[in-house]
């Protein structure tokens, strides 16, 4: 079976069976703590998943929106590989009204993240007051994080995640749908069973820890997963 294209349009942010089974397929582990599906292919597949601001351990968890569509987080990876983000960076420190535009982005984060907290019952998580992703709100660390918003937020919220996903124009777009054949429909999803715990019990998932509760080995483990692509991660 090669048919990767969703069999209903899904509109809902409410995560069905059928999206959690397609989300476990896109990332070749489980997903847990999967609150909502903020952006979808035009099929209906998921694009983004949003993960709860507090796990079901009981940990804060900042990154909320997590790209999943194995077609763009590729694409992005290519951008990432071909330098983009140290290109941005600077364009960061010596342009203020994009340092501004990227400062409202992150506060965007913020206030999506914490309605998505009340929406999912999660509520307040004061342990990660002001603390978004990828590098928001002064620097850029990881193009995959400021995708996923851009493709959660729709265009105008993040800048540079914007600037990236038409930088990927030539791998995708949002008008198509690319998902046949984008990973693998056969057999069973990736279970608990059959895959690897990360860390302290965090969901597979997460690309990288909390930046909460540092310690000098959660910087080691900081400094691997800086090395790798998040979406391999
Ligand atoms: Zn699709």
């Amino acid at each position: 079976m090669d048919d990767n294209t969703a069999t209903a349009p899904g509109d809902s942010r409410q995560p069905s069976a059928q999206d959690l089974d397609v989300l476990s397929r896109q990332l070749g582990r489980p997903v847990r703590d999967v609150v909502e599906i903020p952006a979808r292919c035009v099929c209906g597949n998921p694009l983004v998943a949003a993960t709860s601001p507090r796990l079901s351990n009981g940990t804060p968890f900042p990154t909320t929106f997590y790209l999943t569509h194995p077609v763009i987080t590729s694409a992005v990876s290519r951008l990432e590989a071909a330098g983009l983000m140290n290109d941005m960076n600077d364009r960061l420190a010596a342009d203020e009204s994009l340092a501004a535009f990227y400062r409202a982005a992150h506060e965007a984060y913020l206030a999506a993240r914490a309605e998505i907290g009340a929406r999912s019952g999660i509520g307040a998580v004061p342990e990660i007051d002001g603390v978004s992703a990828g590098g928001m709100p002064t620097r850029v660390k990881c193009l995959h994080v400021l995708v996923g918003h851009s493709l959660a937020a729709g265009p105008g919220v993040n800048p540079l995640g914007d600037e990236a996903i038409a930088a990927i124009s030539e791998w995708w777009t949002a008008e198509r749908c690319y998902c046949e054949g984008a990973w693998d429909t056969a057999g069973e999803a990736p279970s608990r069973d059959l895959s690897r715990h990360g860390p302290q019990g965090l969901p597979d998932i997460v690309g990288r820890p909390a930046p909460v509760r540092k310690s000098t080995t959660d910087k080691a483990a900081d400094s691997k997963t800086d090395a790798t692509t998040e979406a391999g991660a």
